[in-house]
């Protein structure tokens, strides 16, 4: 009895000890051991079936879409921000992005049609860094994705939650919140723009003045070309300044060419940073 009441005080000390002791230590390992809160590789809202092959290095995950959009050319997300470099291996990977989270967090993007970011750039989540492609050793366009810890492929999470590796496609399907938070992208716009119901130049509603003004993402449409030879496809969805009667100036289209920074069929934000698709 009087030794058990000795030795439970004792230990109890000796556990206080250990947990001061171990709270002096903590900040780095804290630092090496969280993990960054990876979301989709795919824009905002869009639906992507996944698959895992056995040929497939480490815990790799295979992302064509399934929301009825073309998985070529599709904006390919930085699903945590971090540094992002490009690489090429023609027998596999093909063009490829690896982004450094940091904490020993790595992820990588295979099979890239294109580019969107510099090597070395430093990314945010969400960022478009390239576009959905067929480079390297791949059968049709898709995301070839991996999460990699010390260099050793992770079974995948997205948003905390870890994903299934079925053998095939549409047996699983992930839906994008990447982005969708970031809504705003500012630009300046160098003379006022008529802004369109639609990517085109009919139903007119309203006026973007020139000057700074924010937009929230990007689409492909009617060509607008200059008298000295400029042209872009792009139109910027925004909120006009001004409305015409009768007319709804949110969430209108403005064409890209009234960008004042950026060249031909470019569409950035004034830090350079792509506008993402809508
Ligand atoms: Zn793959």
């Amino acid at each position: 009895m009087s030794l058990r009441r000795l030795w439970a005080p004792a230990a109890t000390a000796l556990l206080v000890l250990a947990a001061l002791l171990l709270g002096t230590v903590p900040s780095a390992n804290a630092a090496t051991t969280a993990t960054p809160n990876f979301k989709a590789p795919f824009a905002c809202g869009q639906k992507w079936t996944y698959s895992h092959h056995s040929a497939e290095v480490r815990r790799a995950l295979d992302f064509v879409r399934a929301d009825g959009g073309t998985t070529n050319g599709s904006p390919v997300l930085a699903s945590a921000a971090g540094t992002a470099t490009r690489h090429y291996q023609a027998s596999g990977a093909g063009n490829y992005i690896k982004i450094d989270h940091g904490g020993g967090w790595q992820t990588y993007y295979f099979h890239l049609g294109a580019f969107s970011v510099a090597s070395g750039a430093y990314v945010s989540q969400g960022q478009q860094i390239g576009t959905t492609g067929n480079t390297g050793n791949s059968f049709g366009a898709h995301i070839h994705y991996e999460q990699l810890y010390n260099g050793v492929g992770q079974n995948i999470r997205i948003n905390g939650s870890a994903l299934a590796y079925p053998g095939s496609y549409h047996q699983y399907y992930l839906t994008s919140d990447n982005g969708c938070g970031t809504s705003k992208y500012w630009v300046d716009t160098f003379a006022n723009a008529t802004g369109y119901a639609q990517p085109n130049t009919n139903d007119p509603q309203g006026v973007l003045n020139a000057g700074t003004n924010y937009v929230y993402c990007k689409v492909w449409g009617q060509e607008i070309r200059g008298a000295n030879g400029t042209y872009n496809h792009w139109w910027l969805k925004t909120d006009l300044d001004t409305t015409y009667a009768g007319k709804n100036g949110r969430g209108a289209y403005v064409s890209a060419y009234y960008l004042s920074r950026w060249g031909n069929d470019e569409a950035r934000d004034n830090n350079g940073r792509v506008i993402p698709n809508c």
